[in-house]
């Protein structure tokens, strides 16, 4: 996307899912080494660094960022990286290895509007799920799907259980019915809370339990 300057990108840059969003030194100087000494770095609230590259040193940044562990991300209409908690219980018991796959299939996939996607490795709920626009909860060993929460606004409010007790298989398989309807049927611009109000719980249930049973007919 471009910037102020035309010629240049901003990336957005973090350390991947861990206990806790944490960076090291080495990343910090592999980050250093592109960054001119007056640029200026924003930390969101969503565990990214964003930062401002020129257009044509984009591969070079993000082979060399990603070479030291850093994951990078496209910013704009996309699914932004998953906030997650600090899996202060355990990688397993948390279900780190879920939370980074669903990361992986979902991040930087285009939609309507910036979607925020947040994860939690128990009901406590430390990651933030119910105020992003997607939030997963695991209890035990089963996951909890919410949809359209805002923290932002007059009009913030909790996400809104879209169902629950889900298998890892399952969730993903969920998540990317979400998005696609949120695609298919979002309007430009349109907020995944402001899609949810619109198009409506009900429907969005309908239509993924209707995905659902095509799919599982297909397989058959
Ligand atoms: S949500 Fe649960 S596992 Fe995650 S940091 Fe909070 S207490 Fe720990």
């Amino acid at each position: 996307m471009s910037t102020g300057n035309d010629s240049n990108v901003s990336l957005a840059v973090n350390g991947g899912i861990d206990f806790g969003a944490k960076l090291s030194p080495k990343q910090l100087i592999a980050l250093g080494y592109y960054l001119d000494d007056d640029t200026e770095i924003e930390l969101t609230t969503f565990q990214q660094l964003i930062i401002q590259v020129s257009e044509e040193k984009v591969e070079e940044v993000k082979n060399s960022l990603e070479k030291v562990g850093l994951h990078v991300y496209k910013v704009g209409n996309y699914v932004k990286s998953l906030r997650t908690c600090n899996f202060c219980k355990g990688a397993e018991e948390e279900g780190m290895p879920t939370a980074m796959e669903l990361n992986r299939r979902i991040a930087g996939q285009d939609v309507p509007f910036t979607l925020r996607p947040a994860y939690t490795g128990c009901p406590n709920a430390c990651g933030e799920p119910l105020i992003n626009d997607i939030g997963v909860i695991k209890r035990k060993d089963r996951y909890d799907l919410y949809v359209g929460g805002k923290a932002k606004g007059e009009d913030a409010r909790p996400g809104v259980l879209l169902k629950s007790s889900l298998q890892d298989k399952e969730l993903f398989t969920l998540v990317d019915m979400v998005l696609e309807v949120y695609r298919q049927n979002g309007r430009k611009r349109e907020t995944f809370s402001k899609f949810v109000s619109r198009y409506g719980l009900d429907n969005l249930k309908t239509y993924c339990d209707r995905s659902n049973s095509i799919n599982g007919e297909t397989k058959k």
